[in-house]
């Protein structure tokens, strides 16, 4: 190997392993850490990204870089070792252009935000934190401030999660799939409503839980390289390629809650899981984008685990798990009820099909914030009335309306939830082309078997980590960019079925 590459590998892999360490207090903190250790672990925290940052930061990082530059250029466009090169070099550019002052006053910024939000909850009264949003909007602009030449103001913040991708191009797709969307969601809450009773019987939580690992190891999530804990927000974390973790949530009313959190944070940690073993300790070992990272959660979730196909193998299981609930509920009726169709209040409990309206209207409000078209006093009442237009029903108090996520709370606004969206379009696009690859699919997984879709996915998307970015990843995989058509055509056909339009 050229003995500078071998130099800049040996001081990525230090901070590889500051993150990775920064990474199990993380978790261990979300998971298992009794509240005594809130400040300390706080401070170690930032003591270890501080390291890192500044070891990231140093001019040797840069001068290696500088001087790798040609041979980059003399390898072919595909070697893994360019695209480490060029992938390195963005991610130093974008660390250099923020000073180490600001990121230390925004984190502050975010802790305090975070208590006075969860105050605001406790007492629903979004004025707690309008000072703190105030704030935080401010820092949101001056953050997009040291990345100019953006076409608005939102783009910087937008590349953060999903690098590539500009807010003009995203409310392009967004108004595209919201005309499609909107006459959907008219047609289908206009039928009966589905029953879905049978999912808030008392379920025993261990046996939810083995349940779910049941599922989550047949899709191929590797126990030797993972493991389940359960923490109050499910997530998926890793600390190597040989270490990625998953967290659920359990509500014994809720048949539904652990199930397809699992399963959602399962399809995060299967393409984890399948990164290049050769890219360990580089920065080319993670998701490439938030998108694409959604798209892999919600493909498992919901075009696999709210499949019918899905429960023809797992449902007479579940009945031999649940005898007394679920006996006398036909496969039929709770497929029906685990694809119940409603208008609701809270994004994360929204279906597929009014999900996105959800995420549309938090991304519209971003950019009205950051643009100066709206400002953050007058937010609940715009929220609201988005609300009453979108979806019909008008918020009947701030926690579940404003308040509701974290992420404006705990990060910037703008850049925050467009993944979520493009992860859904992006799901139905690979799921058309591994059938289309492979149309046995789908009789495999009605027996139980997701080797076919899994290798297909470890091929075009999983083992490649951070090399390609999200354009470049989607278009290899199923030969065109972006597109809503394959998400549209999944969502007409399964609701159309499910019912009778
Ligand atoms: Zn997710």
């Amino acid at each position: 190997m050229n003995p500078k590459l071998q130099e800049l590998k040996n001081l990525l892999l230090e901070i590889n392993d500051l993150e990775a360490a920064a990474g199990v207090l993380s978790w261990d903190q979300m998971t298992c850490m009794p509240p005594g250790g809130t400040a300390a672990r706080g401070r170690q925290l930032a003591t270890l990204k501080q390291i890192s940052h500044e070891k990231f930061t140093r001019l040797t990082i840069g001068k290696l870089l500088d001087e790798l530059r040609p041979y980059a250029e003399s390898l072919p466009e595909d070697s893994d070792e360019a695209a480490l090169i060029r992938l390195t070099a963005r991610d130093y550019e974008k660390a250099l252009k923020v000073p180490a002052s600001f990121t230390a006053e925004f984190s502050n910024h975010t802790a305090t935000t975070y208590d006075a939000w969860l105050k605001a909850r406790e007492s629903c009264d979004y004025k707690v934190v309008e000072p703190y949003l105030e704030k935080t909007l401010e820092l949101s602009r001056r953050l997009a401030e040291f990345f100019p030449g953006y076409e608005r103001i939102a783009d910087p913040l937008i590349d953060f999660a999903d690098e590539g991708m500009k807010a003009s191009t995203i409310s392009g797709i967004f108004n595209q799939l919201r005309e499609e969307l909107v006459p959907l969601v008219r047609a289908v809450t206009s039928q009966p409503e589905a029953d879905d009773s049978c999912l808030h019987l008392n379920y025993s939580e261990m046996k939810q839980l083995q349940f779910g690992q049941e599922i989550i190891t047949r899709m191929g999530y590797d126990l030797e390289r993972g493991r389940q804990d359960k923490s109050p927000h499910p997530f998926t974390i890793n600390f190597s390629i040989g270490d990625v973790r998953i967290t659920t949530r359990v509500k014994e009313n809720n048949l539904t809650e652990a199930l397809f959190s699992s399963i959602h944070e399962a399809g995060h940690a299967l393409y984890e899981q399948g990164i290049n073993p050769d890219y360990e300790g580089t920065p080319l070992a993670g998701g490439t984008s938030a998108g694409i990272h959604e798209s892999q959660s919600r493909l498992w979730e919901n075009l696999v685990g709210r499949s019918l196909c899905f429960w023809q193998y797992f449902y007479p299981k579940l009945q031999v798990v649940f005898p007394e609930q679920l006996n006398s509920v036909s496969l039929d009726a709770y497929y029906r009820a685990i694809n119940k169709v409603q208008k609701s209040l809270i994004r994360t409990d929204a279906d597929e099909v009014t999900y996105n309206l959800h995420v549309m209207l938090r991304f519209d409000f971003e950019m009205d914030l950051l643009e100066g078209r709206l400002a953050v006093k007058d937010l609940p009442e715009a929220w609201a009335e988005r609300f009453r237009n979108d979806l019909g029903l008008t918020p009947p108090d701030a926690n579940r309306g404003v308040l509701q996520d974290m992420h404006w709370f705990s990060g910037t606004i703008g850049g925050a939830f467009q993944c979520y969206t493009l992860g859904n379009i992006m799901s139905a696009q690979f799921m058309e082309a591994a059938k289309k690859a492979h149309p046995a699919i789908e009789a495999e997984i009605a027996a139980g078997n997701f080797k076919t879709l899994h290798n297909w996915l470890k091929q075009n998307i999983y083992q490649y980590g951070r090399k390609y970015t999200t354009v470049e990843l989607i278009t290899r995989a199923t030969g065109e960019p972006i597109n809503i058509k394959p998400y549209i055509r999944y969502l007409r056909t399964k609701y159309s079925g499910l019912y009778n339009l």
